[in-house]
């Protein structure tokens, strides 16, 4: 598996190499760790998009997860269809009314340019519809490296709301949590981002 590990990467929310590991929640090679600027957590040597696709999409690694955490009951599946950054570059300004990323952001190695791209093509009145994984919940705290948001090496980040909330506020993207009341307590934080421009005009 070590073959395919990829360059290890600055953090993607601030672009710091001041890295501080988690060995308590990696399997090597796998490396989870915290930057030491911002705090953001994240995948530090994800594979490359090609083997990602070819060898670590969701559906090709459950039996490995499912072995790793015994105890879980309930599965989730997603799939990995294309390489977002290039694909939004591909549209015009204001071009879209609507995004969904739903269970998606959590791999893009590059995960504010896309953003910042989303940002750049929604259209006045649109809004960006964003699924990630919950790295503030109290059950990553109890069941470590055990937790189900754990998964290697497909998923590269791991968001708090506030994370979350800097990084799409970096984008000119406004964070409104469809989940505000228990996000401890919940794996996933749902939210809408919208650009800030457009909520200030409204307002
Ligand atoms: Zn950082």
């Amino acid at each position: 598996m070590a073959a395919v590990e990829g360059v290890t990467r600055a953090c993607p929310q601030c672009g710091s190499e001041a890295f501080d590991a988690l060995p308590e929640y990696s399997l090597p090679p796998w490396q989870i760790g915290e930057c030491g600027d911002c705090g953001f957590v994240f995948l530090r040597n994800p594979p490359e998009y090609k083997h990602l696709v070819s060898e670590f999409a969701g559906e090709k690694t459950r039996v490995a997860r499912v072995e790793r955490r015994k105890a879980r009951s309930l599965f989730r599946i997603c799939a990995i269809h294309a390489r977002g950054v290039d694909g939004v570059k591909e549209f015009p300004d204001r071009y879209f009314t609507g995004a969904l990323l739903r269970s998606f952001l959590k791999h893009e190695k590059q995960p504010k340019v896309l953003l910042e791209q989303c940002s750049r093509v929604l259209a006045p009145g649109g809004a960006v519809h964003v699924r990630v994984p919950n790295d503030g919940t109290l059950n990553r705290g109890m069941l470590g490296a055990k937790w189900c948001g754990f998964r290697y090496p497909d998923q590269v980040n791991y968001f708090t709301t506030k994370s979350f909330g800097t990084m799409a506020g970096d984008c000119g993207l406004k964070l409104r949590l469809l989940n505000p009341l228990r996000p401890p307590l919940d794996d996933h934080l749902n939210a809408v981002l919208q650009r800030r421009d457009e909520r200030a005009a409204i307002a």
